[in-house]
């Protein structure tokens, strides 16, 4: 019987790694719902409503009756790719400037409404394993699977540090820890829907986990 999933945690900690391995092997539809705020936040520097000094949230608002957001999937690469207003952003959103804004704009409640509504759209029939920070909180709290994930700050940045250098982006280690510092500061103290466990989420510290052992861990969770 299929189920949905719902996978929550701190930036960086291998969240859709995860998600992309269980969909796979499950032969279910995977989620990435940080790809939907960071597709938001690059139309807004797009835009000139955001930059390092000022917000403009009145035109933002103003423009997400607008603002179509779509996933396709790409057979070659195995996933779905985010398409904003019919072009693919699948690159431009995964940079570090859109890190440094993503969590101001995912503060924004009109934002959150439109894409809450989406995602519970997308996920109305069951076989589907989403991603984010409010999955098992907000979007579905019947979720019958809730992971939530951590790893140290460190582990973290180092990770998230690797993979930027290897796309060949110019970021130093210190750089993207304090980005992964304040990103988990913000997520857990706006008002609404702030970053928080589900009450009968499963923890899972993958500090010291490689992603077999995860994997491993996790699909048990779900065969159980
Ligand atoms: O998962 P990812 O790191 O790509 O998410 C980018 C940012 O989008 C997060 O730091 C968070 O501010 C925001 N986000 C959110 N709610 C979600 C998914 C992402 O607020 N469900």
């Amino acid at each position: 019987k299929k189920i949905t999933i719902a996978i929550d945690g701190f930036s960086s900690t291998g969240k859709s790694t995860l998600a992309k391995q269980l969909a796979n092997n499950l032969g279910y539809v995977y989620v990435d719902t940080g790809a939907m705020y960071r597709a938001v936040t690059f139309f807004a520097m797009q835009k000139g409503y955001i930059n390092a000094d000022f917000f403009d949230k009145e035109s933002l608002i103003n423009s997400l009756p607008y603002l179509i957001l779509q996933f396709k999937f790409n057979a070659d690469l195995g996933f779905a790719e985010m398409y904003l207003n019919d072009v693919n952003v699948e690159t431009e959103i995964r940079t570090i400037e859109v890190s440094r804004f993503v969590s101001k704009v995912a503060e924004v409640s009109e934002v959150r409404a439109k894409l809450v509504e989406q995602q519970q759209e997308m996920g109305k029939n069951k076989g589907i394993v989403m991603d984010g920070r409010d999955i098992g909180t907000v979007v579905f709290p019947n979720a019958e699977l809730k992971i939530f994930m951590t790893a140290s700050a460190t582990t973290r940045a180092q990770r998230r540090y690797d993979e930027l250098i290897q796309k060949g982006d110019n970021v130093t280690f210190e750089e993207v820890l304090k980005n992964v510092e304040e990103r988990d500061h913000i997520d857990t103290h706006r008002e609404d829907s702030p970053l928080e466990v589900a009450q009968d989420a499963i923890e899972i510290d993958n500090s010291h986990l490689n992603r077999e052992e995860q994997f491993a861990l996790v699909l048990e969770l779900v065969n159980d």
